[in-house]
């Protein structure tokens, strides 16, 4: 019997499917644990004094996960440090933020091997595991070392960066022998699969190997890609519930016959959020004729707050917002309705679904699924128009968007204006285009598309099953 290990650095398997709050990942990967009678491992969230490998098990909803507790110095240097100080950055293209600290870096290491050394005993022959983003590179290699022959996959949902930065990370060359332990790399996007071929042919005389795989660090590797989606059918049934519904007449009247723009991001450096808010005020000095009658609803939860570059991007937030409103703002309006909260999946469906135009603008994105569910809210009849960055791996699929340079404030601007202007024929062509997209890659097919390349790899002197 093939059970699916999935592992990552925090577990969200929903405790309550039907609450509706669990994200679409959480969702899919929930439901192909049960399919599987498999597990989900990872940390707990909690911190113990002295680390034990202890494991809390529970039963969420028919999906078993198993939890372990880290010491604080754990989470400050592999969590805090490594994963959002120095890999988070660096995957990002931001070089200048990237912190290379000796002490991030052993926490990373020290915390993957606490990581295998508390899965390994889990591990049963036919099991396939399934490792999730940059926190745990390193983790098959570790669990290699403690004699697990599994076929092991890994899927980093970050871009993956050009050589050119990524040599600037100390050991930067052990990271991606590590990788070499896995029997399967999963992408987003082609770009980011090329830029990892192009490293490992420069920089670790790695070749191609026949059947779309590389060969270097004396291993082949599979690579390929899998653009992750949305769970579209989930998403369409938040639509239309009773509280997306509700949502979306709230927001329709307030918006008093004015054009609603919205943007969803979670509040980090890479969203490209000040740039956004630059080229939409660049909007409101070109076009005095209609400025009044748009308005600009950035939904931007608070995240990682303990990272001091986020506390700064917080700070000039607020105040690029408040002078935009300052600026602008009439005794009946106000440009930029900033809000520093999270939404329900199902009242951000509304939102969206009474937004005229989405600003989709990060400077760097391994996907982005904002712009996704943006698509999937829109009313067929009197679609809603796309904006999306060309830096967001979205856009490698999602063409029929306004695709934007985003550190651009003119074309941010321009593009602003061109879809709030777009004649209704070509909203639904474009949003017809847009939608088949979203529906390809719906995150249902996307994990039966990884999970059925993993299997397939034929172990050697193993039997498939
Ligand atoms: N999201 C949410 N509530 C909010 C803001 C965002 O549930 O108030 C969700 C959003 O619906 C999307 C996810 O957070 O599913 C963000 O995913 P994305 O790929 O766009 O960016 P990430 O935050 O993973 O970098």
């Amino acid at each position: 019997m093939t059970r699916l290990i999935v592992v990552s650095n925090r577990v969200s398997a929903p405790v309550d499917p039907a609450a509706g709050s669990a994200g679409g990942l959480a969702m899919a990967l929930s439901a192909a644990l049960r399919k599987y009678e498999g597990l989900w491992f990872g940390w707990s969230g909690e911190t113990i004094e002295h680390f034990t490998g202890e494991l809390k098990t529970e039963d969420r909803a028919g999906v078993e996960v198993a939890l372990v507790d880290l010491e604080a110095q754990d989470v400050e240097e592999y969590y805090n440090g490594y994963a959002n100080k120095t890999l988070w950055p660096l995957f990002h293209h931001r070089v200048d933020l990237t912190a290379y600290e000796r002490s991030y870096g052993e926490g990373y290491e020290r915390v993957n091997r606490r990581f295998a050394e508390t899965l390994a005993p889990l591990i049963q022959p036919d099991d396939i595991i399934w490792v999730h983003d940059y926190h745990l590179i390193p983790l098959a290699r570790d669990l290699r070392r403690l004699g697990i022959t599994n076929r092991i996959g890994f899927f980093l949902h970050t871009p993956w960066p050009a050589r050119q930065l990524l040599v600037t990370l100390p050991h930067h060359r052990r990271l991606v022998e590590s990788l070499f332990a896995y029997d399967l790399i999963g992408f987003q996007t082609q770009e980011w699969l090329d830029l990892f071929r192009d490293y490992v042919i420069s920089e670790a005389r790695g070749e191609l190997a026949g059947y779309g795989g590389l060969e270097a660090f004396g291993r082949e590797v599979r690579i390929g890609t899998f653009p992750i989606g949305i769970d579209v059918e989930g998403f369409m049934e938040a639509r239309d519930s009773r509280e997306g519904v509700r949502t979306y007449d709230r927001m329709a009247a307030s918006a008093a016959f004015r054009s609603m723009i919205v943007g969803v991001d979670r509040l980090d450096y890479s969203k490209g959020l000040e740039e956004r808010m630059l080229g939409y005020e660049q909007f409101l000095q070109d076009h005095a004729e209609i400025r009044g009658d748009v308005f600009l609803v950035q939904v931007t939860p608070i995240s990682r707050d303990e990272v001091d570059t986020y506390q700064d991007i917080r700070a000039r937030l607020d105040s690029l917002a408040g002078r935009i409103n300052g600026e602008f703002a009439d005794m009946d309006w106000q440009p930029i309705r900033y809000l520093n909260r999270s939404y329900r999946r199902d009242q951000l469906a509304g939102i969206y679904r009474a937004a005229k135009v989405c600003l989709v603008t990060p400077l760097r994105d391994g996907m982005n699924l904002v712009a996704k569910e943006y698509v999937c809210a829109q009313n067929p009849d009197d679609p809603g128009v796309l904006i999306l960055s060309r830096f967001a791996g979205a856009a490698e699929q999602m063409g029929e968007a306004l695709l934007v340079n985003p550190f651009s404030r003119e074309e941010v601007a321009d593009a602003i204006h061109r879809a709030l202007t777009m004649p209704l024929d070509e909203r639904i062509r474009k949003w017809q285009a847009l939608m088949k997209v979203v529906q390809d890659t719906d995150v249902g097919l996307w994990r039966d598309a990884y999970v059925g390349a993993l299997k397939a790899i034929q172990l050697s002197g193993g039997d498939d099953d």
